[in-house]
């Protein structure tokens, strides 16, 4: 590691399991000098991350479930009691019922579109919100978007309007927090074979096409995602926010590929 991060402390939401974005993010944040914390979704997930928060030397901040103000309290307190404060937040956290991830955006149900809504987009704001007072020094918040919130991609459907809000909130949350010397960007990476993404109707040919279409001719890994983010989270980046940075092999530049361009 470089000990770019070293001396910061940050709380991680969204480690699943190895592949997840978030586990690839807490790995480089911890390879170069962070400190963090992760936290799981329930029991169920518990199993899989005790081991990797042992695995990278990373604080159990206990059980968050965003739909649960509660256990996001504890979450909190729990960073207070620890840390005292809170250099950077990474928000890799999402959900859709994926019935509605398939078929028409038209069919989405009220039900599912409030869900999405709240788990995928409103949860961010809270929790920036709870973390403006332990961001005593200033401090960087990042959460992971997808490019289906600005063009239209197949099975994305309320997933889509859901990060196009998501974006929306960056900016808004950019200007409030500003002031507080807290940055707020958006990582918006390419297709990955992760849990969530598996949810997705045809996941393996949105890959494929991806890995056809774009300038370095592949997908990005967790690992890649994670170098990016390094950015966010250090004062590298101390004079950016309110940002959406494409993670995704330069695929969102591309217009229509050459008539005669070779596949791969
Ligand atoms: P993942 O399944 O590994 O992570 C999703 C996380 O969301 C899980 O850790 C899960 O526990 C958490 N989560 C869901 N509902 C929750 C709730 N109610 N409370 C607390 N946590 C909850 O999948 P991932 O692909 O690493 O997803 C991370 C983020 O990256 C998501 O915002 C996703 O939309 C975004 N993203 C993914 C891709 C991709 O292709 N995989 C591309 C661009 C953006």
């Amino acid at each position: 590691g470089t000990g770019l991060m070293a001396g910061k402390k940050g709380l991680i939401l969204g480690v699943a399991n190895n592949r997840s974005i978030a586990y690839g993010i807490a790995k480089a944040a911890r390879d170069h000098g962070a400190e963090i914390a992760l936290t799981y979704q329930g029991e169920a997930f518990k199993k899989r991350v005790e081991p990797l928060a042992n695995e990278l030397g990373a604080h159990l901040a206990g059980y968050c479930d965003v739909t649960d103000p509660a256990s996001l309290d504890a979450v909190f307190d729990g960073v207070k009691e620890k840390w005292g404060k809170l250099d950077f937040l990474v928000h890799a956290i999402a959900f859709s019922d994926k019935d509605e991830l398939d078929g028409r955006y038209l069919d989405t149900t009220r039900d599912n579109f409030l869900r999405t809504m709240d788990i995928s987009v409103y949860s961010f704001t809270t929790i920036a919100k709870r973390a403006e007072p332990l961001m005593t020094d200033g401090g960087s918040l990042l959460t992971l978007t997808y490019y289906g919130a600005e063009k239209v991609m197949p099975h994305y459907n309320v997933m889509g309007v859901a990060k196009a809000a998501l974006e929306a909130s960056v900016r808004y949350l950019a200007v409030d927090l500003g002031g507080s010397r807290i940055r707020v960007n958006a990582i918006s990476a390419g297709p990955i074979k992760t849990l969530a993404a598996s949810g997705i109707g045809d996941f393996r040919y949105i890959l494929k096409w991806n890995e056809y279409n774009s300038p370095l001719k592949r997908t990005v890994t967790p690992e890649e995602v994670g170098d990016s983010a390094l950015y966010f989270l250090s004062d590298l980046s101390r004079g950016v926010t309110g940002e959406v940075h494409h993670v995704d092999s330069g695929y969102h530049v591309v217009g229509m590929k050459a008539v005669d361009a070779p596949d791969i």
